[in-house]
């Protein structure tokens, strides 16, 4: 019997008010039922909402530090139960479970920091300009907070907003993925045994065209923060921003990886890999573009063609498989269809480019680790995000010609460098066009510290990660506390 999940509204389960359901299965073997689901709609989605708002008049007066004591039990629980959520991610959308241990680790790490932001949420006194006056500012809740997320990090994306947003003092709504909301629901679990009171988090499973959609028009929404693709992302923004809702977006990426010739070759290939076939390709982060100097072009393509071909796929549960499936059959034809129109511009397919469908891997969505060689910047393959095992590599006479290439993208999120010249390093870190620049190291490994996010149409100015999130789930007040006990005009009664 597959595992039936309901939504989570108001701190009780629920199904669909419709009584509708779905069925997701194992993107590594189509037989595997992983859950059936509630198929939501707008009625959902504003019970929801009705009991956000509701819970978050109490939640918003709750100590920020007391708060986060709630997020970090939440932690702690999600430690005690990583190897198996990390298990049940990998059945739900196939990446391999060192990685899925990652994505549950990275909702640890997200928990443990937030816990610490509880006692810091730091604000601003400033001297002012009047005596016997005092100025602060400080960050407040703003309301009911609306999440949408993808589903290539099913734990790390949704604990990315969810722990900053409550430890902040909001209240939530989430609508995961279709793919992926069995993990979604996991940490509802876990929320709901760490002592958040029921309203303050709540999760509604559907799709994006009712569920979502509900949600951007919904006046009880004050602040949508929504990590997915650039297309929808762009969607949102129109519809949430006519009625003057917050919207942060974290969108696609078409990220590059630079290999000088003065680089440590076998480095630069290691990373390589790991960002480009890595999660199948199927990362925000991804390399999809690897950027040569021509001087070792030739050597570096052939070490890459004999290790990427050596990878093994199957089944992500099983721990000496490298790379695991795409995610759906609609993800596999999407990948194999711009392989064809990569042939159709004349870049030459050295690897790949098709089905794998060896023994059991014939049960799912696996495709070849795939790559072409003399890709130029005008190719689609070259310019669109593919999200998936495909890399395009460019040959380029030197350094400038090299960050000249990278650029050359209306993404902007991730981007690397391999070369020892350290000058160069600190060069590329100024000129490349990109929220996040690794040296010496793949486009992929962000640590919850620091801020994530992208330029140009990775995102409209917002990071996730670090206390930058805190931009996304507050707002400021501005407090100003007279004692002189008379009318002090600012600009006017200065005393110079
Ligand atoms: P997607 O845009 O198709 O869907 C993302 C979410 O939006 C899903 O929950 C989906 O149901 C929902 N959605 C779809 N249509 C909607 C609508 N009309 N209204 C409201 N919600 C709607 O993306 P995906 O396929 O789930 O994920 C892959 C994409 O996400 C890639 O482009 C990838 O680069 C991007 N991504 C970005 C980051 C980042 O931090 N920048 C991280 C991970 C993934």
């Amino acid at each position: 019997m597959p595992h039936h999940f309901n939504n989570y509204v108001a701190g009780r389960w629920v199904p669909a008010a419709s009584g509708r359901s779905v069925e997701n299965r194992n993107p590594a073997n189509t037989d595997d039922v992983v859950g059936v689901f509630p198929a939501s709609g707008a009625e959902d989605l504003n019970e929801a909402v009705a009991a956000a708002r509701a819970a978050y008049e109490r939640w918003r007066k709750v100590p920020a530090p007391v708060r986060a004591l709630k997020v970090q039990r939440a932690g702690e629980l999600l430690r005690e139960r990583k190897e198996e959520i990390s298990r049940q991610m990998t059945r739900e959308m196939g990446k391999v479970i060192a990685e899925t241990r990652g994505d549950t680790q990275e909702g640890i790490d997200t928990a443990f920091y937030m816990a610490g932001e509880g006692r810091r949420l730091f604000g601003v006194t400033t001297p002012v300009e009047l005596p016997d006056k005092f100025g602060m500012a400080f960050r407040r809740p703003v309301g009911v907070a609306g999440l949408i997320t993808p589903w290539n990090f099913p734990m790390a994306i949704p604990t990315w907003k969810v722990f900053p947003a409550l430890v902040a003092g909001n209240a939530v709504v989430i609508k995961p993925a279709t793919y992926t909301p069995a993990t979604v629901c996991e940490l509802g679990l876990i929320l709901e045994e760490a002592g958040v009171p029921p309203g303050v988090f709540n999760v509604v499973c559907g799709p994006g065209s009712t569920v979502g959609e509900a949600m951007l028009e919904h006046p009880g929404v004050d602040v949508i923060s929504f990590t997915g693709s650039s297309e929808v992302g762009r969607h949102i923004n129109e519809v949430a921003g006519k009625k003057l809702k917050r919207v942060s977006l974290e969108l696609g990426g078409k990220n590059a990886q630079i290999v000088l010739a003065d680089a440590d070759l076998e480095l630069a290939l290691e990373g390589v890999l790991w960002g480009a076939f890595g999660t199948t390709g199927q990362r925000c982060t991804a390399t999809s573009r690897l950027i040569l100097e021509e001087k070792i072009h030739d050597k570096f393509v052939k070490k890459l063609l004999d290790s990427a071909a050596a990878l093994k796929l199957g089944d992500g549960l099983d721990e000496s498989v490298q790379v695991g499936p795409l995610v759906s059959a609609t993800q596999r034809e999407t990948v194999h269809s711009y392989v064809e129109v990569g042939k159709e511009e004349g870049a030459e397919l050295a690897l790949g480019g098709e089905f794998y469908e060896e023994g059991e891997c014939k049960k799912g969505y696996f495709y070849r680790p795939t790559v072409f060689l003399g890709v130029k910047p005008t190719m689609r393959i070259a310019r669109e995000e593919i999200f998936g095992p495909v890399l395009s590599v460019f040959k380029v006479r030197d350094a400038d010609e090299a960050i000249e290439v990278l650029n050359d993208s209306s993404y902007g999120l991730s981007s690397s460098i391999y070369t020892r010249d350290v000058n160069l390093a600190f060069r590329a870190v100024e000129d490349l066009e990109a929220g996040i620049t690794y040296v010496n190291g793949p486009t992929i490994g962000a640590e919850v510290h620091l801020p994530f996010g992208g330029v140009k149409d990775t995102g409209n100015g917002h990071r996730e990660g670090s206390f930058t999130v805190f931009d996304v789930f507050t707002e400021w007040k501005t407090v100003y506390v007279d004692y002189s006990g008379k009318l002090q005009r600012a600009q006017l009664d200065v005393e110079e």
